[in-house]
């Protein structure tokens, strides 16, 4: 049966609204596949990268080796988002069992949000309270639209 786009949006939305399409630590999302095709393309630079600094006279390709451990660690992402294993970020999070137990697919949809029980900091409580409100004005679907192709950070 085709995924309806609610359906879609729900994998990739977490139950706080937070997009996990977007994240760093998504196996398969923006920034860890464009992150396996650049290791993929820089090959052996690290070689290069030492010849270049003193060819050119760049300090910066001294910095090579540290960027290519970043990029291995971002091309080596492998969480399958907030509905299918518990977050890696945020650890306090007690919205994703909150909402099973509610029956809710997002805060918006319980009669108590916004509530004290989310487990967020600061910053995180109020962007989920934004995101939540947004959603419930526009939609699910309208919502995943208008961020699905936006940076998270
Ligand atoms: S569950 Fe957490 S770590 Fe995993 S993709 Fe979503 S926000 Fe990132
Ligand atoms: S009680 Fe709070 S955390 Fe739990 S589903 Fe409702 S709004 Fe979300």
């Amino acid at each position: 049966m085709a995924e309806t786009a609610y359906e879609l949006a729900k994998q990739r939305l977490g139950p706080c609204g937070v997009h996990c399409g977007k994240c760093f630590a998504f196996a398969g999302g923006d920034i860890c596949t464009l992150s396996s095709q650049l290791v993929d393309s820089l090959g052996n630079f690290e070689v290069y990268a030492r010849r270049f600094a003193e060819l050119m006279g760049e300090p910066v390709f001294l910095k090579y080796p540290d960027f290519r451990e970043f990029l291995g660690y971002l091309a080596a992402a492998e969480c399958g988002g907030c509905r299918e294993e518990k977050c890696k970020l945020f650890k306090g999070c007690k919205v994703r069992s909150c909402s099973e137990g509610k029956k809710v697919d997002f805060c918006f949809q319980c009669g108590k949000f916004p509530c004290g029980n989310t487990g967020f900091d600061e910053h995180l409580y109020k962007r989920h309270v934004e995101i939540n409100n947004r959603m419930r004005e526009i939609g699910v679907e309208a919502y995943y639209e208008e961020v699905k192709d936006r940076p998270r950070y």
